[in-house]
């Protein structure tokens, strides 16, 4: 699984740093999202339950 970001669709809600707080940060500045690694660090469902969860649609999953 590889794990891509749209930083320019994300609103900033912090869902994904919740949910699988390894593989996602937010940016201090703006609070947009910052991926911390591109393979999911915190096993595959807590980062496929960030994609689903994310409100704008801003992670996208691939190689699944
Ligand atoms: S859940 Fe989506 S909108 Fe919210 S911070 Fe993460 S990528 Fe951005």
């Amino acid at each position: 699984m590889k794990i891509s970001v749209d930083t320019g669709s994300c609103v900033s809600s912090g869902q994904c740093v919740l949910l699988a707080p390894g593989t996602f940060d937010q940016d201090e500045e703006d609070g947009t999202v910052v991926l911390l690694a591109e393979e999911p660090s915190d096993g595959e469902e807590a980062v496929r339950q960030a994609e689903l969860t994310c409100p704008a649609a801003a992670i996208r999953l691939s190689g699944t």
